[in-house]
């Protein structure tokens, strides 16, 4: 069994006077890099190097290293705790594969002895508690690894960690007793007093075969070589940690504004709050000279700009138009539905080869420009524009990424409040309804109860008084029935109009003559009125006009009901008038026009209502049920046609138009 103990432990304990240290990883890595660099740089005989990893894994990094170290040397030495292949070998150097619960698996250990110098680094992992909450961020990060120990020029402990290390090495491999013992005589490990306290640098180290090192081999070189070296890679490790810094800021950029937007949307469900939020935000976050956002759609011709961020100096597209469906630009980022990049402008084909975008361009100084489509489901909602007025350093990758991932959360949101705004007039048309519906329920009860009573009233009369003189009792009579006639035709008129209203009536759109249906009108007005004098009525349908598309019933039901209101309201001395002409917009107008009493301007919307009656149904004169406008409302909407009221007030007459579409 092998005792997990730690080479640094064992090399403090005989070494009483030396201190540990903490090293992070890229400090180790570059400090042993500079000491390899110093056996690479070969000017120190054949050195003795030990190279001891915590894995294999890590080995592997190096190998190609510890290739070219072992040209330089036969006494170099390389262990690991294997993973993969490693194993115990005598290739180009010695492989010693320790055992994972070797305390070394916790170790990194370099010790390089030359003939003039020495130096060892031997570091044992701090490796660190998972409940340190404040590491956590740091566990991922390699670099931020930290380890414990000695690195020294000293060649006293320096040749102790070798003879330690080599004690080690000959216990897993004995085999290579000899060829340690002939590193442990020629680098003078085995007279090294454990308890020396003084350095022995220069002193212990190998007579120069030439002369005196001072002489022959330069000291102050080999530390320049190393000082160097060290200062390279403690460079390179600083840039890369510079450049790691710089992607975690814009990352943190990126994820503070794309919480910002989505904060916002979660507190706004006014599209153009979280608009005016996303431009200034983006505007400033890419330093952009103008940033513009709009709502578009796919075949929206022009714009108005109404949000915009703004550089000082620049000038301002706020209130402008600005035309979409000529900019290349632009159908090029709908039709691909992908973000447009153009650094320079003057360059670009899509904006140089366009004399109008060339215009513009110059106009509005665009020397960059970036459009990115909001999109949402593949649907184009609306446009982020960002505009560089003058060259400058182009966007970086993850600035464009940061503002597609703005304009993703900008279509969420607009979405969002789209769908919102969607279900508050959903809201509101269901209040409507369920106000409509209940007015309407009280309205038809009033409306039927009000002729039932008086039939109620009329049939009691007349059943408890026999000796009602029969002049009366016909008077009664009459009543009943004239009021059990109105509520017959209530009762029709309500079931049509909840008919139309259902959205349920199969259209039978035919091609039309629209006198015929003036005729067949005019004829069933003229038999419901034979018990009084109709005003004049003259017709002005010319034989020429073209034929119309409408469902020939409900048209006569229109007209009908129209003529019918128009002799109402009109005395016999009056005249009425039906006209009709094409009105240059694909629709014939047809116009119903009377001399009679006139609507006043404020009731010519509401006379559509259902139960609208000037006087009030109780102190009606001319009878009806208040739902024929309402009714032809309902059925000229079924063919597409508006129909509307006009009047020059009380007693000035009244004329109602409707369009029929013409085939
Ligand atoms: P009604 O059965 O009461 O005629 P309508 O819906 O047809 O119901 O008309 C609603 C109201 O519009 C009428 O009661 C009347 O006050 C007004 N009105 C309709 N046509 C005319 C018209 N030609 N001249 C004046 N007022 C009219």
């Amino acid at each position: 069994m092998i005792a997990p103990i730690s080479l640094l432990a064992e090399l403090l304990q005989a070494l009483p006077q030396l201190r540990a240290q903490i090293y992070f990883k890229s400090s180790m890595t570059a400090l042993s890099h500079a000491m390899e660099d110093l056996v690479l740089a070969g000017s120190d005989g054949e050195p003795l190097v030990i190279a001891s990893f915590q894995r294999e894994r890590f080995y592997r990094q190096e190998a190609h290293r510890y290739r070219r170290i072992a040209e330089r040397s036969s006494q170099v030495y390389v262990l690991a705790a294997p993973e993969t292949d490693f194993k115990n070998s005598s290739e180009c150097h010695e492989n010693i594969a320790f055992d994972p619960s070797d305390g070394l698996s916790q170790e990194w250990h370099l010790v390089v002895l030359g003939e003039h110098y020495s130096t060892c680094l031997i570091c044992h992992e701090k490796i660190l508690q998972p409940p340190q909450e404040e590491n956590r961020g740091l566990r991922g990060m390699d670099q931020a690894r930290r380890f414990e120990g000695i690195w020294t020029f000293d060649r006293e402990v320096s040749s102790k960690a070798a003879a330690l290390l080599l004690e080690r090495i000959v216990k897993y491999r004995p085999e290579l007793t000899e060829k340690v013992d002939r590193a442990r005589a020629t680098y003078n490990l085995v007279k090294v007093p454990k308890t020396k306290r003084k350095s022995v640098n220069s002193k212990t180290a190998l007579p120069d075969k030439k002369g005196t090192q001072e002489s022959k081999v330069p000291i102050p070189k080999l530390s320049d070589v190393f000082a160097e070296r060290l200062v390279t890679y403690l460079q390179a490790g600083q840039h890369k940690l510079l450049k790691a810094y710089a992607s975690i800021a814009a990352q943190e950029r990126k994820e503070r504004l794309v919480n910002l937007i989505t904060t916002a949307m979660r507190q706004s469900l006014n599209p153009h709050e979280i608009i005016e939020i996303a431009v200034q935000e983006l505007g400033s976050a890419l330093s952009a000279c103008r940033c513009l956002i709009y709502r578009c759609k796919t075949t929206d011709a022009q714009v108005n700009i109404d949000r915009e961020f703004l550089r000082a100096g620049v000038s301002s597209l706020l209130g402008e138009t600005w035309y979409l469906q000529e900019n290349p630009v632009f159908n090029y980022a709908v039709e691909r539905q992908q973000s447009v990049y153009i650094l320079d402008t003057a360059e670009h084909p899509l904006t140089s080869s366009n004399e109008e975008l060339r215009a513009i361009v110059q106009r509005w100084q665009i020397v960059s420009w970036l459009m990115v489509p909001v999109l949402y489901q593949g649907r184009i909602l609306g446009m982020v524009e960002l505009h560089q007025s003058r060259s400058t350093l182009p966007w970086e990758e993850d600035e464009l990424a940061l503002v597609e991932a703005i304009a993703t959360q900008l279509g969420a949101a607009l979405i969002q409040a789209e769908t919102y705004a969607h279900l508050e007039e959903l809201n509101q048309q269901l209040e409507a309804l369920d106000r409509t519906r209940s007015n309407l329920i009280a309205i038809t009860g009033h409306e039927l109860r009000t002729p039932l009573s008086t039939i109620q009233v009329c049939l009691e009369s007349l059943s408890s008084e026999p000796d009602m003189p029969a002049e009366i009792r016909q008077i009664m009579l009459e009543t009943a029935l004239g009021d059990a006639e109105r509520m017959r035709k209530l009762v029709q008129d309500f079931l049509t109009l909840s008919y139309l209203e259902s959205g349920q009536v199969a259209w039978n759109l035919e091609s039309l003559t629209l006198q015929e249906c003036v005729d067949l009108a005019l004829s069933s007005v003229k038999a419901r009125s034979f018990d009084r004098t109709l005003p004049e009525i003259i017709t002005e349908v010319s034989a020429q006009l073209p034929l119309v598309k409408a469902d020939g019933e409900w048209l006569v039901e229109v007209l009908s009901k129209l003529l019918d209101n128009a002799c109402k309201f009109t005395n016999s001395q009056g005249t009425v008038t039906v006209r009709a002409c094409c009105n240059g917009c694909g629709m014939v107008e047809v116009l119903v026009a009377d001399t009679g009493r006139g609507i006043e301007p404020n009731s010519l919307k509401v006379v559509f209502d259902r139960f609208y009656q000037e006087e009030g149904a109780l102190r009606r004169s001319a009878g009806g049920t208040g739902l024929g406008l309402a009714i032809c409302k309902q059925i000229v909407a079924g063919w597409g046609g508006k129909i509307w009221a006009d009047s020059a007030g009380k007693d000035k007459g009244s004329e109602f138009h409707f369009t029929i579409p013409i085939v």
